[in-house]
C-alpha cells in the first residue's frame, strides 16, 4: 500500500478505524493513513492554492468545492498550519467558527507584521 503522504511502499497494516476502514502505518515518515480514507494525497501545488484561498477570507466550505477537498482534510490541514487548535474539532460544527478563527490570526499577523515594519523604520532612521 502507498503512503498518502509520501508515496513510498514502506507500509504496514495497522488496525482499523471506528469505521472499519483499514489503517496503515508508514515506516518513511511516521505517518499513519487509512485505505480510500479523505486523507488521501493532496498535490503540492494544490495545498499552495489552498494556502493562498485560506489568505483570502473565501470561505473554507468554498475552498472544499474548489480544490476538491473535504471538510475534514481541510480542517486537518488548517491544524497542521496554525498547530494549536484543539483536537476534537468537528467539520460541520465548526468550519465557520475556523473561517473567523484565521480571519482573527490574519489581523493578528498583519499587526504583528506593521509593528516590526516600524521598528525598522525607526532603525533605517537613526
Ligand atoms: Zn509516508
Amino acid at each position: 500500500m502507498k503512503c498518502s503522504h509520501c508515496q513510498t511502499e514502506n507500509t504496514k497494516k495497522n488496525g482499523h478505524t471506528h469505521y472499519g476502514k483499514q489503517n496503515y502505518y508508514c515506516h518513511s515518515c511516521n505517518r499513519q493513513f487509512v485505505e480510500g480514507g479523505q486523507d488521501w494525497f493532496v498535490k503540492p501545488s494544490d495545498k499552495v492554492l489552498i494556502d493562498k484561498l485560506l489568505l483570502e477570507r473565501i470561505s473554507l466550505s468554498g475552498i472544499c468545492r474548489v480544490c476538491d477537498v473535504s471538510g475534514q482534510w481541510l480542517l486537518g490541514y488548517i491544524k497542521e498550519l496554525y498547530g494549536n487548535l484543539p483536537n476534537d474539532l468537528n467539520a460541520d460544527a465548526v468550519l465557520p467558527d475556523i473561517a473567523s478563527y484565521l480571519s482573527d490570526r490574519m489581523d493578528e499577523e498583519i499587526g504583528r507584521i506593521e509593528v516590526i515594519k516600524k521598528i525598522q523604520l525607526h532603525l533605517n532612521n537613526t
